[in-house]
């Protein structure tokens, strides 16, 4: 079996596009629409010679906007037991959200190593939420553009260690 690396974030982060770019192929719905992911999605990815299985997830949406879910969650929880990695998405141009700092702070709590991936990072509007996001204490966060497949390197160099 493959290393299993998890997708987390809030809806419209940019998971699903993510996951995407990971795997290489279009399995996963991108949506403009939060909420359009509505269940795990499971696909390999490989880049100079590292393997693992990318698995997006919906586990934050489905629910009003910043309330703490709880059968989602549920959801990611069980995901997050089988995972040696979760990249944590966040959306550097909309910059931190209340449910931002919700799962930043439950996954500090968790075992799996975690990588903070400051999504749509492309052009300088993502400058500020790529610099707020170090507050969420999750280490340096690694600036991508899941959309234009910028950063990836950056992103694979931050998992190679710990996959
Ligand atoms: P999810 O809900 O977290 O799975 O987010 P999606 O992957 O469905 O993307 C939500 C929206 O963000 C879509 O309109 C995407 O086209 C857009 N998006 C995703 N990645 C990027 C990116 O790198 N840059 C920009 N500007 N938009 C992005
Ligand atoms: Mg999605």
């Amino acid at each position: 079996m493959l290393p299993q690396v998890i997708i987390i974030g809030r809806p419209n982060v940019g998971k699903s596009t993510l996951f995407n770019r990971l795997v290489g192929k279009k399995i996963a719905l991108v949506d403009d629409q939060p909420g359009v992911t509505r269940d795990r999605r499971f696909g390999d990815a490989e880049l100079a010679g590292m393997r693992f299985t990318v698995v997006d997830t919906a586990g934050w949406e489905d629910q009003d906007a910043e309330t703490l879910p709880g059968r989602m969650r549920k959801q990611t929880e069980v995901s997050l037991q089988g995972a040696d990695a979760a990249l944590f998405v966040i959306d550097s141009r909309a910059g931190l959200t209340p449910l931002d700092e919700e799962i930043g702070r439950w996954l500090r709590e968790q075992e799996v190593p975690v990588v903070l991936v400051a999504n749509k990072a492309e052009g300088r509007a993502s400058e500020s939420g790529i610099l707020e996001s170090y507050s969420l204490g999750l280490g340096e966060p690694i600036g991508v553009s899941a959309e234009h497949g910028e950063g990836i390197a950056d992103l694979f160099g931050a998992l190679w260690p710990i996959i």
